[in-house]
C-alpha cells in the first residue's frame, strides 16, 4: 500500500479511506510503521500543525458505579482498591480547573462514575460550570457523567459546559462481551443527543480488550458517522480486581498503528491518546504525536500517568508544542 498517496488522496477530497484500507493499516507490519506514521502525520499537521492539546481529567465521583464495564475499576463487578467517594463539591470542581490551568491545559474534564447524573449531581456541576466560566473563560470544559437526556445535555451547555465525553468504547458486535447493563445504542442514543443540544462531543475507545481488528475499524467508522469532535482512544491497562484483570497489554507498535487508523479515519478530529499511554507504548510515547494532536497529562481516573513537567518536556523534545488547536 502506498500510505501517503492514501493520505494525500484523503487530504485532496478524494474517496475517503475505506473499511479494507483501515484494516489494512492495522494489519500493516513493523517494517512499514514509519510510512504509515509519516501519512498519518500529514492528514494530523494538516489540520493541527505541530500543536498538543494537553486535557487534564477531575474525577469528582469515584467507584461505586452501578454498571458492570468488565474493564473499569469503579465498574459494581470490580473488587479493585481504588478510593471511592460522593460527588464532590463545586468549590472542590472549580479548584481542580485552577490546578488544570496552571498546566497549561486547554480542557478540563469533569467525570462521574454513574449511569446518568442524579437532579443533585446535575446541580453541583451546573454550578461549577457557571463559576469555572466566570473564573477561567479560556478554560474549555467538558464534562462525563454518563447516559443524558436532552434535557439535561440542554441544562449542562446553558452552564458554560463545552463538551461532553461518551465513549463507545468498541463496536457495537463486541459491546455485550464487555457490558451487561446497558446496550450499544444506549450508548449511540446519547451521543446523538449531545450533538443535537449543540454540545461538543468527546466520542472514543478502549483498545484491547479482546476485540478482533475488525472490531476497532468498526469502532472507528461509527465514530466518523457521529461526527465526533475528539476522540479519545485509550489502551487497556488491566487492572487487578476487574473483570479484565490479567489481558495481555496491546504493543506500543499496535498502539501506533491503532492512532494511525483513527487519524486516517476521523481526518480532521481531535485523536487523544489516553488512558494506558505509559504502560502500553512505553518509550515510544512521543511518536504517538505524529498521527494523535492530543493528550491527557498528570493521570486519569483511578492510575497515576506522567506528569505535567515530563509530558512537557517529551512534547517539545519531538519537536511539538504544547498549545491550542489551529483547527478544531
Ligand atoms: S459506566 Fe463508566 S464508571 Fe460506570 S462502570 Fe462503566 S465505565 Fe465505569
Amino acid at each position: 500500500m502506498d500510505w501517503k498517496a492514501l493520505a494525500n488522496r484523503i487530504l485532496d477530497g478524494g474517496e475517503p479511506i475505506s473499511r479494507n484500507e483501515a484494516l489494512a493499516v492495522l494489519k500493516s507490519s513493523d517494517d512499514e510503521l514509519l510510512e504509515v506514521l509519516q501519512a498519518a502525520y500529514l492528514i494530523r499537521k494538516h489540520y493541527y500543525g505541530k500543536k498538543v492539546s494537553l486535557h487534564v481529567l477531575k474525577n469528582a465521583k469515584s467507584g461505586v458505579c452501578p454498571e458492570d464495564c468488565s474493564f473499569c475499576s469503579q465498574s459494581k463487578s470490580s473488587s479493585a482498591e481504588i478510593e471511592e467517594y460522593e460527588m464532590q463539591t463545586p468549590e472542590e470542581i472549580v479548584a481542580g480547573a485552577q490546578e488544570a490551568r496552571g498546566m497549561q491545559a486547554l480542557r478540563y474534564c469533569v467525570v462521574t462514575s454513574s449511569r446518568a447524573p442524579s437532579e443533585s449531581e446535575m446541580k453541583t456541576i451546573t454550578a461549577a460550570a457557571s463559576r469555572i466560566k466566570e473564573d477561567y473563560p479560556e478554560l474549555e470544559l467538558c464534562a462525563s457523567m454518563g447516559f443524558l437526556t436532552e434535557e439535561k445535555a440542554q441544562r449542562l451547555k446553558d452552564a458554560g459546559v463545552d463538551r461532553f465525553n461518551h465513549n463507545l468504547e468498541t463496536s457495537a458486535s463486541f459491546y455485550p462481551s464487555i457490558c451487561s447493563t446497558h446496550t450499544y445504542e444506549d450508548r449511540v442514543e446519547t451521543a446523538k443527543t449531545v450533538k443535537k443540544v449543540g454540545l461538543d462531543l468527546c466520542c472514543g475507545g478502549l483498545i484491547g480488550m479482546g476485540e478482533t481488528l475488525e472490531d476497532r475499524v468498526d469502532l472507528a467508522l461509527s465514530l466518523k458517522e457521529l461526527d465526533t469532535d475528539s476522540a479519545p482512544i485509550n489502551f487497556l491497562d488491566p487492572r487487578e480486581g476487574t473483570d479484565l484483570e490479567g489481558s495481555d497489554r496491546v504493543t506500543p507498535n499496535t498502539c501506533l498503528r491503532t492512532l494511525a487508523m483513527f487519524r486516517f479515519v476521523l481526518t480532521c478530529s481531535e485523536v487523544r491518546i489516553a488512558g494506558g499511554r505509559e504502560t502500553c507504548l512505553r518509550d515510544l510515547q512521543p511518536l504517538s504525536l505524529y498521527p494523535a494532536n492530543s493528550m491527557f497529562t498528570n493521570g486519569y481516573l483511578t492510575t497515576g500517568g506522567q506528569n505535567f513537567d515530563a509530558d512537557k518536556k517529551m512534547i517539545e523534545d519531538a519537536g511539538f508544542e504544547v498549545g491550542h488547536l489551529v483547527n478544531a
